[in-house]
C-alpha cells in the first residue's frame, strides 16, 4: 500500500540539549533506509522549531508545530501564526489535540480555521478528533468524532483533500490503553466514509492513529486497511522507540 505517516509530538517536553540528543538518535537510526514504508516527521515545542529544522536539514524528517494560530497577523499576544511555523520551514501543524481542546477550550470550528490558517500558508494540517472515555461508553463515538470532522469539511471545502486527519480517543492517550487494532479500524472506516461523501478526492486523506501507539503494538495498527500510520506522544521521546515504530509501517 501508500506510505505510512509517522508523526512524533514531544508535547511540553524538550531542552535544546534533549531535543540535540533525540534528534542525532533519530538520524543515527536512518530511517529513510530502515524504515522505507514510512514518512517521518517531528513536533517539538514552538520555541525550538527553527533549531529542529537546522538539525534535520538533509535529512528525510520533516517538521511540523504542535498547534497553530487561526489569526493571520495583529494584536493576538502569545499566538504563533501560520506563515511563521512555514517560514521556519516546518511542513506540518497539528490542529486541534485533544489537550488543546479540553485545556484551552478550543470549539470545533476554532480547530476548523485553524486548519484553514495552515493550508493556507503551505503547511499540513494534522487535524485531530477523538472521544471521551464517557462518549464512548454511551455510544456516541462516531456522533463526537463526525461532528469534530463535519466543522473541518464545512469550513475547507475543495481543500478538504490536503489534510491530515488523527484518531486519538482520549482515554487512550497518555494512558497505556491503546485501541484495539478493530476498534481503530471502525472508527477510521467511518472517517474515511464521511471524508469521501464529502468529497471524493478526500478518500486518500491519510488517517493516523494516535494513543498509546508503542514499538509492540505499531505492526499490528498499521496493517489496518484504513489506518496510514501513527501520532505518537511518549513513545516519540525515545529515538529507539520512535524509530522502531517507523519501521513497523
Ligand atoms: P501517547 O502516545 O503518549 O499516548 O500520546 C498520543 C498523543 O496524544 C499524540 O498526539
Amino acid at each position: 500500500g501508500a506510505k505510512k505517516l509517522v508523526v512524533g509530538n514531544w508535547k511540553l517536553q524538550g531542552s535544546r540539549s534533549a531535543n540535540a540528543e533525540l534528534l542525532q538518535g533519530l538520524l543515527a537510526a536512518d530511517l529513510s533506509a530502515s524504515a522505507p514504508r514510512a514518512d517521518v516527521a517531528v513536533c517539538p515545542p514552538f520555541v525550538y522549531l527553527a533549531e529542529v529544522v537546522s538539525a534535520l536539514q538533509g535529512s528525510a524528517i520533516a517538521v511540523g508545530s504542535q498547534d497553530v494560530s487561526a489569526q493571520g497577523q495583529g494584536a493576538f499576544t502569545g499566538e504563533v501564526s501560520a506563515a511563521m511555523v512555514r517560514e521556519l520551514g516546518a511542513r506540518y501543524a497539528i490542529v486541534g489535540h485533544s489537550e488543546r481542546r479540553s485545556y484551552h477550550g478550543e470549539s470545533d470550528q476554532l480547530v476548523a480555521d485553524k486548519a484553514k490558517a495552515a493550508l493556507s500558508h503551505g503547511l499540513v494540517p494534522i487535524v485531530c478528533v477523538g472521544e471521551t472515555l464517557a462518549e464512548r461508553e454511551s455510544g456516541e463515538t462516531e456522533a463526537v468524532v463526525g461532528r469534530q470532522l463535519q466543522a473541518v469539511i464545512d469550513t475547507l471545502g475543495a481543500d478538504l483533500a490536503r489534510v491530515v486527519v488523527a484518531y486519538e480517543p482520549v482515554w487512550a492517550i497518555g494512558t497505556g490503553k491503546t485501541a484495539s487494532p478493530e476498534q481503530a479500524q471502525a472508527v477510521h472506516a467511518f472517517l474515511r466514509a464521511r471524508l469521501t461523501a464529502a468529497q471524493a478526492d478526500a478518500a486518500r486523506v491519510p488517517l493516523l492513529y494516535g494513543g498509546s501507539v508503542k514499538p509492540d503494538n505499531a505492526a499490528e495498527l498499521f496493517a489496518q486497511s484504513d489506518i496510514d500510520g501513527g501520532l505518537i506522544g511518549g513513545a516519540s521521546l525515545k529515538a529507539a522507540d520512535f524509530a522502531a515504530i517507523a519501521r513497523a509501517a
